[in-house]
Formats: C-alpha cells, sequence, structure tokens
C-alpha cells in the first residue's frame, strides 16, 4: 500500500472541503500558525515557539476558481522537520533576517476577510492588522471559529467511521468497568486510574488521552482529578476517560455505584438518564445546536436538577478531544451531517455525589449515531 498516496488524497479530500466553506463564508485569505489544524491540512505538527510557522491559503473567486497552492512558511532552521508534499503546498522557509509576519502579509495579496487560527499569537495578529490595513483600511481579521465554526468541525463519511470505531474501543473498558471486571473498592482513585489507563490501550487504543475516576464526594467536582483517595463501598464512582486511535479521539463517561443504589441516587440517575437521551434524540440535522442543550437541561430542570447541572451539554470531539462546535445553549450553530459531539448532562450534589452520563454522537443525514453503546443504566457493582 502507498501510504504517502492515501495521505496526500486525504489532505486534498480535507482541502477541498475547506475551500467549499471559504468560498460559503466570504473569507478571501486564511492563516493557520500551528496546532491541529495545521496538521489536519498538511501533516506537520509544527513547533509552538515565538518563531511563526504559518499556513497561507487563499480562497477560490471568480477570476480564479482554482484556488492558488498554499503556502506554508516555516523558520529555516525546522524547514528539516518538514515532510514535503509539493502536491498539497509549496514550502518556504524564512530566515531571522526577515518578518514572516510581512511575507504572510504579502502572500495574502488583496485579501479584505482574514480568518486566523484562534490562537495565533497577539503578537504576530497585531503585525498583521497593520500591514492589511495599509495596504486596503476596509480590510478585517476574524478568528476561524467566529468565521466558518471551526476548520474540522463537519467530518467526513471515513471520519465519522473513525469516531464510530474509537467509540467502540472505549466501550470496551467502560463494560468492564460496568461488569466489575475492574476492582474498585479499596483502591484509590489513581490506581483504578491507572488500571483504566491500560485497559484503554489493551483495548486498542494507540495513545490514552485522559483518566477521571472521581469516587463518592469527589464525583461533584466534574473535573476531579484522580488522587489518593481510597474508594469505598456504598458511593458513586464517575469514570470518564479516552484515548485516541488513528488520530481521532473517544470520550465516555459511566458511573457505578459500588454497592446496592439508595432511592436518592436511583431517582436522579432516572432523571440524568432521560436527560441524555433526549439530547442525542435532538441532535437532528437542521436543527439549532444550542437545541441539544435545551433539551438534556430541560429534562433536569423539570425534574428539579437544573441548578445542579453546572456545565455545557457537551464539546465537539475530533483530533482532539475539545473541539468545536460546542454544545451550549447559546451557540447560533445549526447542525450539519457530520457534526460529532459529546451530549453529556451532569448532575453534582457539592459535597455529596456527582453523576454525568457521556456518549459521543456523530450526525448522519438521516439523525444521530452514538459511539457509545456500553450499556446506559447506572449499575451496582458489589465489592
Ligand atoms: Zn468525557
Ligand atoms: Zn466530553
Amino acid at each position: 500500500m502507498d501510504t504517502s498516496h492515501d495521505t496526500t488524497q486525504l489532505l486534498r479530500r480535507r482541502w477541498n472541503q475547506l475551500n467549499a466553506r471559504l468560498a460559503v463564508e466570504n473569507i478571501d485569505g486564511l492563516v493557520i500558525t500551528g496546532g491541529s489544524d495545521m496538521e489536519y491540512l498538511t501533516g506537520y505538527k509544527a513547533m509552538p515557539l515565538e518563531r511563526i510557522t504559518a499556513l497561507v491559503a487563499l480562497a477560490p473567486d471568480a477570476d480564479n476558481p482554482e484556488p492558488p497552492k498554499p503556502t506554508l512558511y516555516v523558520p529555516e532552521l525546522e524547514r528539516a522537520r518538514v515532510a514535503d508534499n509539493p502536491e498539497i503546498f509549496d514550502l518556504e522557509g524564512w530566515d531571522d533576517s526577515v518578518n514572516p509576519v510581512e511575507l504572510v502579509a504579502a502572500r495574502l495579496d488583496k485579501s479584505r476577510r482574514v480568518a486566523v487560527s484562534n490562537d495565533m499569537w497577539s503578537i504576530h495578529v497585531l503585525g498583521l492588522q497593520a500591514l492589511l490595513t495599509q495596504k486596503d483600511p476596509t480590510s478585517s481579521i476574524t478568528t476561524i471559529s467566529e468565521a466558518f465554526g471551526g476548520l474540522r468541525s463537519i467530518k467526513s463519511v471515513e471520519e465519522r467511521n473513525l469516531m464510530v470505531k474509537v467509540g467502540s474501543l472505549a466501550d470496551v473498558v467502560a463494560t468492564q468497568l460496568q461488569q466489575g471486571e475492574i476492582p474498585l473498592v479499596g483502591r484509590s482513585e489513581a490506581q483504578v486510574a491507572e488500571d483504566i489507563a491500560s485497559r484503554l490501550l489493551a483495548a486498542g487504543h494507540e495513545r490514552v488521552e485522559f483518566v477521571i475516576v472521581a469516587s463518592g464526594p469527589n464525583s461533584a467536582s466534574p473535573h476531579h482529578h484522580p488522587g489518593d483517595r481510597i474508594i469505598q463501598a456504598n458511593e458513586m464512582v464517575l469514570c470518564d476517560f479516552g484515548g485516541k486511535y488513528m488520530g481521532y479521539c473517544s470520550d465516555t463517561t459511566r458511573c457505578v455505584f459500588t454497592g446496592p443504589i439508595p432511592d436518592e441516587i436511583a431517582e436522579a440517575y432516572e432523571a440524568l438518564h432521560r436527560a441524555q437521551a433526549a439530547g442525542v434524540s435532538a441532535a437532528q440535522p437542521g436543527s439549532p445546536l444550542a437545541e441539544v442543550d435545551h433539551a438534556s437541561r430541560g429534562v433536569l430542570t423539570e425534574a428539579g436538577y437544573g441548578d445542579y447541572f453546572v456545565h455545557r451539554t457537551g464539546h465537539g470531539i475530533g483530533v482532539q478531544v475539545h473541539e468545536e462546535p460546542y454544545v451550549t445553549g447559546q451557540t447560533s450553530v445549526t447542525i450539519e451531517p457530520g457534526h460529532t459531539f459529546s451530549v453529556e448532562p451532569g448532575i453534582y450534589i457539592d459535597g455529596k455525589w456527582g453523576m454525568r452520563l457521556e456518549d459521543i454522537v456523530v450526525v448522519n443525514a438521516d439523525g444521530p449515531q452514538r459511539c457509545n453503546n456500553s450499556p446506559h443504566e447506572l449499575i451496582s457493582v458489589e465489592a
């Protein structure tokens, strides 16, 4: 198999998709500096240093229906790290005697609306802005998020398949947890987290991204860092974990109870379960993404837990665990086939217990598809 050919095909499909979006959103030029977006479009993982690495692309327009080839400007001393791919981009090294932002501004030519990486350094953005307004006072700079809701937010069919696949790898471990195969009581959260990490690898992930194990009152802290606390009988254990497979991330949360489930917890979990299902059902193409948040939050509010659901309902996921689009009640994003995000409502009672139920959902033309299918019930695992 010729992998370089496959990679080039993959990158070209991504560029075609991106160029179509640039045209729709009226963006003339794009500047990507480092991070996952650059890796996604070129295969190159840039060094996040003050010497700027910038990928500059111009949108197709009426005069140039075929967009010119993008240029990757890389510090001369890092040039040897780049796997050149002349079919996808031109490579230009810059040395310390020049101002690289001037090269970028010149390459943007007559671009009036320019979108830049969300995390481009302000020193570079301000420099670029000054140069662009010198050329054309009506020019403006926006972020990639503002311009089109993230570069990688719409997943191709092959990316969606990878998300389903990596989700199934995380489910292997979630199921082991629910079947009581991962010892909990008497071990520290950190020990259990380590156990889950090695199981994520054994299930087929190439890398572990994160593991949260939060027991008893710690489960009320949504981003708890697993520590020395020894897990007891008769308490909640919240496990949230994910890894990477072929460049794409998994992320799922399941809770188990180390003993018979008290009524108070069973009642709350019943509402949580319904809230999560309502959020997933709302993930329909053409609907406002905010509806997903409203649907989950609505169920919890009606059941009296609204004040204890203290975070957004979810986040986009793909090359990074958290990426666009973010599932909040305020987002103006409309759901499109290819959007891939978590639906993860939670209830957190400070000092007592917390619970969260999380699946990744890919949106297809005919509706939402869960990437996580381990049981959604709260399961009692006896010590
Ligand atoms: Zn998670
Ligand atoms: Zn998540």
